[in-house]
């Protein structure tokens, strides 16, 4: 199975994914048609489904173009109840695709956005998760509270390790600048920004992660850690306990960072 980014604005990636040239494809939050479009035609391939993780623009710009172009159903969240999703989807609800080749399971993951939902595919090993867990990051807190974004970030964190992350964004550079910030002696933040530097000096793709990196690599995995939550405790100047409390200051001092 082929899973290739499509870029999109200037740090986008439009998940498509297809099994070989001229056949069907599913594509994740489009939120620019034309990009999908040019794939669509230099591969020869049949848009057969679109899946949605959240509301915002930059994730279904395109949806409505490429509906009419292609007439195919879309899928999104039963939470955000979008007038261009043909079906609405819930936590733990199943979407089979292609006589299961594809079998996503639904996860509410509510923090980003509070409809957020993403698709993990257990026997692919795939998770497609939007804009909640990026590359050694996760998204703004832009609704809801901190409790709910870090409960959903543990359910993302609790599938199996060898699991494919799939995020939107090209964010991981400076989510790794701010990982050693918090954690300026762990190797293997050192070890992967390197990495990820020297993909990103020949304009590669940092994605996919998987989880087994981001819980070695990712702060916000992390805030169980005593070393993480002294270190942000510290940074921030605040005195908490709990996980989420630890989380929140964290997501504060990179919205500042
Ligand atoms: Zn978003």
């Amino acid at each position: 199975m082929i899973i290739h980014p499509i870029k999109a604005f200037s740090d986008n990636y439009i998940w498509a994914i297809h099994q070989k040239k001229d056949a069907g494809l599913i594509v994740v939050d489009p939120g620019d048609a034309k990009p999908v479009i040019a794939y669509i035609n230099a591969n020869g391939l049949r848009l057969d489904a679109i899946l949605i993780t959240h509301y915002h623009h930059d994730h279904i710009g395109g949806v409505n173009e490429l509906k009419n172009k292609y007439h195919c159903p879309v899928y999104g969240s039963s939470y955000d109840n979008l007038e261009c999703c043909d079906h609405y989807l819930s936590d733990q609800d199943r979407l089979n695709l292609w006589s299961g080749q594809l079998n996503f399971e639904l996860l509410h993951v509510p923090g980003h956005t509070l409809g957020h939902i993403a698709y993990h595919d257990s026997q692919k090993k795939l998770l497609f998760c939007g804009d909640t867990l990026f590359r050694a990051g996760c998204g703004r807190m832009f609704e809801g509270e901190p409790e709910q974004f870090y409960n959903s970030l543990k359910t993302l964190a609790n599938l199996p390790i060898d699991t494919q992350v799939y995020c939107t964004h090209e964010y991981t550079l400076s989510n790794l600048a701010f990982a050693q910030h918090i954690e300026p002696s762990n190797h293997d933040i050192k070890q992967l920004l390197q990495e990820c530097k020297a993909l990103r000096e020949k304009d590669l793709v940092t994605l996919p992660s998987n989880l087994a990196s981001e819980l070695k690599c990712n702060p916000f995995l992390r805030c169980h850690i005593p070393s993480v939550s002294e270190s942000v405790k510290q940074l921030a100047n605040v005195n908490v306990k709990k996980e989420y409390e630890i989380f929140a200051s964290m997501r504060r001092l990179k919205d500042n960072f």
